[in-house]
């Protein structure tokens, strides 16, 4: 089972209190496709612009993602510019420059249509939805969107929620749209506007998952040197939803399996700038840190 994911496909600029980047390779589709593919078949639907260098397209290329969906249009890809301060779990944006993103219409390749897992990476909801609407007959549709689109399109976002089943979004942002301070009551909130699963991101304290009467918790791996956590949340996704198509199962067992698998990759994510850190593992690595992760929070009932 393959996973298409309709996303931003980015220029970022990151600074932290650990380096900076210029223009390296970002987007929440990148992360997402990149680390899904150590998993499954990954297909991308998302525009750059002409700047957008060949050597991106070429490594995307490696890594077997589907890039028949990645439309090049005249214009400026798409750029986001951040900041952290020693507080790496909360990201500043500088700038985003909307771009090519300001006129895409996302068409479908015809080949897409039968998609059966769908990740609506962040990106505005209105995009989000137009992608839903053209596929056959989804079975899973996870999505993630973030403050920028809660405060700028909440009323069109409302209406992509929906049709979503999965919702994976920070913390900050389960207060910031379901307007309530508590996080219990507040994922409660979201969960009558459509999604029936909420995963919420928590940075470095790891990950907590809502689905009807099960609640689960994962932590993050203590990682030694952070140095950007850019894509972090991208990265969890495709780890997550790349395992859960790998085994074709949504039993709440594997999703619980699926959010440590989700922690793994991110964990690689925050040890580098832009892609460094998931660029090119191997599966015995992936699977050392699972098992490591299994250990961290095992314990026995006596
Ligand atoms: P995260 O996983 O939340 O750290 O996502 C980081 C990625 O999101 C960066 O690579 C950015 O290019 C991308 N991004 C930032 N703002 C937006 C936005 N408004 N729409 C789509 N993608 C964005």
């Amino acid at each position: 089972m393959g996973i298409l994911v309709v996303g931003s496909v980015a220029l970022d600029s990151v600074k932290t209190p650990f380096g900076e980047v210029e223009e390296a390779l970002g987007g929440s589709a990148t992360y997402f496709s990149v680390a899904a593919s150590y998993f499954t078949e990954v297909s991308v639907v998302a525009v750059v612009g002409e700047d957008f260098p060949d050597k991106h397209v070429s490594f995307l290329r490696t890594k077997k993602i589907d890039l028949t969906g990645l439309k090049k249009s005249p214009g400026k890809t798409f750029r986001w510019a951040g900041h952290y301060s020693y507080d790496l779990n909360t990201a500043n944006t500088l700038r985003t420059e909307l771009n090519v993103f300001e006129t895409f219409n996302p068409e479908l390749p015809v080949e897409y249509r039968d998609a059966e897992l769908v990740f609506l990476a962040n990106i505005d909801p209105v995009l989000q939805k137009r992608v839903v609407e053209q596929i056959k007959a989804p079975k899973v549709i996870a999505a993630d969107t973030m403050n920028f689109w809660i405060e700028g399109k909440r009323p069109e976002l409302i209406e992509t929620l929906k049709l979503v089943n999965i919702l994976t979004i920070n913390e900050a942002e389960v207060r910031q749209l379901a307007g309530e301070a508590n996080l219990v009551k507040g994922a409660r909130k979201i969960i009558s506007m459509g999604p029936k699963i909420l995963i919420v991101k928590r940075g470095e304290y790891g990950v907590l998952m809502f689905n009807g009467g099960s609640t689960f918790a994962a932590p993050a791996y203590p990682l030694e040197d952070v140095f950007d956590p850019t894509g972090a949340g991208d990265t969890f996704a495709g780890g997550f939803m790349g395992y859960l198509a790998s085994i074709r199962d949504f039993s709440d067992e594997n999703l619980r399996k699926a959010l440590v698998m989700g922690s793994v990759m991110a964990s690689f994510t925050v040890e580098d700038f832009s892609l460094g850190g998931i660029r090119s593992l191997s599966y015995p690595e992936i699977e050392r840190r699972f098992r490591e992760f299994k250990k961290l929070s095992h314990f026995e009932d006596l």
